[in-house]
């Protein structure tokens, strides 16, 4: 007999149960309502996708890339794994076919592998038959499996970690440079990240986002798009901010800063001129940030360790050495989100560490959320969809994390309720069933909450599961009530009856429940 198991959610995944469910919900129907009012339609993309195209949008350097992701090689749908040692013939007869067919990555180095596991497997076979494996003939085992286990059935595929490189890849796929201009698309899902798991911290975590991309138009863009882009920048924060608000989403923070562009005159320069500085104070720093000196020194200034955090603050800053052209692109963001009421404090440490971020970067954060209390990043990637093989196209997105925008929900008491009952019909004997289940259809059509127990019970007992479903009314239907079509109703809350017909009792219910 098979051990008796029990199974658990993988470490860093959870389930997400009714009532804690209904907040989720309500969460995501206000962010499609809210979104919707801003002109932004839904996409869907895969969970996976191929890990390339993760490693270029998110930069094989970060913490995401280099550590987070969960990646595995795909294989043929029709080449089935051996079985045993001996099946390996046939294992690499498959390979050499399906090689041979590019159903498998057909490259110079695996096609390396697959020659070499195919010589060892007929060396393996001229061996004496039935001799035990030891000796010569061990050895040549471990070679066939080592050679068997580096072969690449097929691409490399990572869960995705988030979805702005979905949408860009999507926007070029689709040819959405030529739909109507910008594409303002929303995506609500599951993202994967293997972090170390705490309180708002998950290796399956939701995000919900939105991105607003535009294609470059020949003789357009360049500095006189400046307003157009602060415009556009300003109106993505005022919808997070409406979306929080219509939640009531207690102790929002908005965080902005220009992060200028990729040139010598703007955040080249700066990045010297903070390379310099970093040098200087080098034996103060962390291991980690010293690292960064050489490979990004931006991300020094997302340095949360507390010993680096006086000498962060006497590091030079970038708004000192903007260009001309993202000097006035960020003051323009401000007045614009000042002219939408949107408060702000400037974070001159927001920063991205890729090249194609510009300009516009912003946090925002809540209470109730300890050291993760970020619930939302954004910025602006004009150069993405150009790196991702599309054309030179703007974009600026955010991403909320919607585990940690429940959790704040929660702990400032704006969880959801248990869902309880409007109806409980309370039924017995076999003419009143039917009728039970012809009124509970009725009440259901009309959009209301009925449990209808699938057996006779005594009314104490039916009564007594009522309260405990956290029903509001009790509809109790004997003989009587079927014979004289006058039904009992119990309010449960103070235990007061009445008798009245259907249409009544509808009424009561559209008066007393949807109110
Ligand atoms: P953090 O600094 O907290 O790790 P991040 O910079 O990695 O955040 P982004 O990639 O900008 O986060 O993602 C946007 C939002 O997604 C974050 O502000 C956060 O609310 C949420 N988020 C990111 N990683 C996780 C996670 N592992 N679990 C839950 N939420 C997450
Ligand atoms: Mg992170």
């Amino acid at each position: 007999m098979a051990e008796k198991k029990r199974f658990q959610a993988i470490k860093g995944t959870r389930d997400l149960l009714p009532p804690d469910t209904e907040l989720w919900n309500r969460v995501e129907q206000t962010a499609r309502e809210v979104f919707g009012t801003f002109g932004f339609g839904e996409i869907r993309p895969p969970i996976f996708e191929p890990t390339e195209l993760f490693a270029r949008s998110i930069g094989v350097d970060t913490d995401v890339v280099s550590k987070e992701m969960y990646s595995f090689f795909d294989r043929p749908i029709d080449l089935a794994p051996p079985h045993t040692f001996y099946d390996t013939g046939r294992y690499i007869k498959g390979l050499k076919d399906l090689l041979a067919r590019g159903e498998i990555p057909n490259d110079e180095k695996n096609r390396e592998i697959i020659q070499q596991l195919s010589e060892r497997w007929e060396e393996f076979e001229k061996l004496p038959p039935d001799q035990p494996l030891e000796g010569e003939a061990k050895a040549s085992l471990f070679r066939i499996l080592g050679f068997r286990d580096r072969v690449r059935l097929g691409p490399e595929i990572t869960l995705r970690p988030e979805a702005t490189a979905s949408v860009c890849r999507a926007y070029i796929e689709h040819g959405m440079h030529a739909w109507p201009q910008p594409v303002k698309l929303y995506y609500l899902g599951p993202m994967f990240r293997r972090e170390r798991p705490q309180k708002g911290r998950y290796r399956q975590f939701y995000q919900i986002g939105a991105e607003v991309l535009e294609t470059v138009q020949p003789g357009q863009g360049g500095a006189k798009d400046i307003s157009k882009d602060a415009a556009v920048d300003a109106e993505v924060i005022e919808m997070v901010m409406a979306f929080f608000a219509s939640l009531g989403l207690e102790g929002v923070q908005l965080e902005i800063n220009s992060i200028g562009h990729a040139a010598d005159n703007c955040r080249r320069g700066y990045v010297k001129n903070l390379q310099a500085a970093l040098e200087k104070v080098k034996d103060k720093l962390g291991p980690d940030s010293q690292r960064r000196i050489e490979t990004n020194p931006l991300r020094v200034l997302d340095s949360k360790l507390e010993s680096e955090q006086a000498i962060i603050a006497g590091l030079p800053k970038i708004s000192e050495q903007l260009c001309d052209d993202c000097e006035k692109e960020y003051a323009e963001v401000k007045r614009q989100l000042e002219l939408r009421g949107a408060k702000y404090t400037e974070n001159w440490r927001l920063v991205r560490g890729l090249d194609y971020y510009m300009r516009t970067t912003f946090e925002i954060t809540a209470k109730g959320l300890g050291s993760q209390n970020a619930v939302c990043g954004g910025g602006r990637y004009d150069g993405l969809v150009e790196l991702l093989g599309g054309l030179p196209t703007k974009g600026i997105g955010f991403a909320i994390g919607e585990d940690r925008l429940i959790l704040s929900l929660q702990e400032a008491g704006k969880g959801g309720a248990a869902a309880g009952r409007d109806v409980f019909v309370a039924w017995m004997g076999e003419r009143a069933q039917a009728a039970a289940s012809a009124a509970t259809q009725r009440l259901r059509a009309a959009g209301f909450r009925v449990e209808l127990p699938p057996v006779e019970q005594k009314f104490g007992k039916a009564l007594g599961q009522a309260d405990k479903l956290g029903a509001r009314y009790a509809l109790i239907l004997g003989e009587d009530e079927v014979a004289t079509g006058q039904w009992t109703v119990k309010t449960l809350a103070n235990g007061s009856q009445a008798k009245m017909s259907e249409a009544e009792f509808l009424e009561k219910l559209k008066n007393e429940v949807r109110k």
